[in-house]
């Protein structure tokens, strides 16, 4: 079975063929991150119209890679939402008029469920398992129980975990994105000199919260001589690192004990997204895994991060079960994996 799938629901144009014994067989990622970098963030009108430059090619080098032509496809898969609505659309429109040209079955897939069954491209991995979703726009925990079946046990009340590091990047005069930079900064730094809140940290639940953190850190940074000296922003990065750390270790160790005792058969905890680059918080979920009887498992990762190869692997898992959709589906820029979950602030979708 193979499956060719199409992401640009945020900042990466992509496109992969996948095929059902979990081998990638061609993919592409065109990042866009140069043309954002003067913005200092993603600017929507230019996502969308970067999309629509490069989709094309993209497709016909993943579909070369493969070297497979479209008649050899069993489904096209896209990314169906949530996500930048403008690019969403360019990546709809594409994998619906490749399914019509083809004759094959289209899959709308949502963002989320891509990165969340990308362990079981990887690793293999049986149902269920608990997973870390950190990236740039969403920070949850989830159950995931099947294909479709995934509930929500904790999400941001406010910013995402990716977010406030793009921030505090911004604040402390790093540049964009802020992630790999302050973490760079972080290892020449002392966590100790400043203390910063743990947000959420023995508070009920296991939903996550930034903002007091991104504001707190502001405030650390505003007291500070300016211009910062190479010395107080390592600092600063280093305080900021370990308390998202341990506010997420936190949240996950509560998520855990809730998974373990509602699903004792589950054995692994696993990341997504951008955010699980960091490797200070890497090392903290390794600790946590050991300590309470999971094995933490990481996609390498560019497959971490947005990728059309997590698409095309959806659309393989959907396809076994017959779960196609049709040419009428409405790009989505709202689309909860968990529909029954309570609804939190602005990034918790
Ligand atoms: P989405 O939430 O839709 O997936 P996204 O494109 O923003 O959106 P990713 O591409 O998965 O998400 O991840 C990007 C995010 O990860 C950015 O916010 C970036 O700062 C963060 N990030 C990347 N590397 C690191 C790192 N080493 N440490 C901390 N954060 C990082
Ligand atoms: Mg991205
Ligand atoms: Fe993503």
């Amino acid at each position: 079975m193979l499956v060719l799938g199409i992401e640009s629901s945020c900042d990466e144009t992509a496109a992969a063929v996948v095929d059902d014994q979990r081998r990638i067989l061609g993919e592409v990622v065109l990042s866009q991150l140069e043309e954002h970098r003067p913005f200092g963030g993603i600017v929507p009108e230019v996502a969308a119209r970067s999309h629509l430059q490069h989709m094309d090619r993209l497709v016909a080098e993943a579909m070369k890679r493969a070297g497979i032509g479209f008649a050899q496809l069993d489904a096209v898969a896209a990314t169906g939402g949530p996500g930048l609505i403008g690019g969403v659309i360019v990546g709809v429109m594409t994998g619906k008029a490749l399914a019509l040209a083809s004759g094959k079955p289209f899959l709308a897939i949502n963002h989320l469920e891509g990165h969340a069954l990308t362990a079981r491209l990887t690793h293999g991995i049986d149902f269920p398992y608990l997973l870390l979703l950190a990236s740039g726009g969403h920070c949850q925990l989830l159950a995931v129980d099947g294909v479709g079946r995934y509930s929500r046990l904790g999400t941001t009340i406010d910013d995402a975990a990716g977010e406030a590091f793009d921030k505090v990047a911004k604040m402390a005069g790093l540049g964009y994105p802020g992630g790999p930079a302050v973490e760079q900064a972080a290892a020449l730094g002392d966590p100790k000199r400043f203390s910063l809140p743990r947000p959420m940290k023995g508070k009920p639940g296991c939903d996550f919260s930034f903002s007091g953190l991104k504001n707190a850190t502001r405030l650390l940074i505003e007291s500070l001589p300016k211009p910062l000296s190479g010395q107080d922003a390592a600092d600063v990065c280093a305080a900021f690192q370990l308390a998202v750390a341990e506010s997420i270790a936190d949240r996950t160790r509560r998520a855990i004990r809730e998974f373990r005792r509602t699903r004792p058969d589950g054995r692994h905890l696993v990341v997504a997204g951008g955010v699980a680059a960091n490797t200070a918080l890497r090392q903290t979920l390794i600790t946590l895994g050991a300590e309470t009887g999971l094995e933490f498992l990481a996609p390498p990762l560019k497959l971490c991060t947005d990728n059309a190869a997590m698409i095309a692997w959806a659309g393989v898992e959907r396809l076994r079960l017959g779960l196609v959709d049709d040419l009428t589906f409405a790009p989505r820029p709202r689309w909860p994996l968990d529909p029954s979950a309570k609804k939190v602030g602005f990034a918790g979708v």
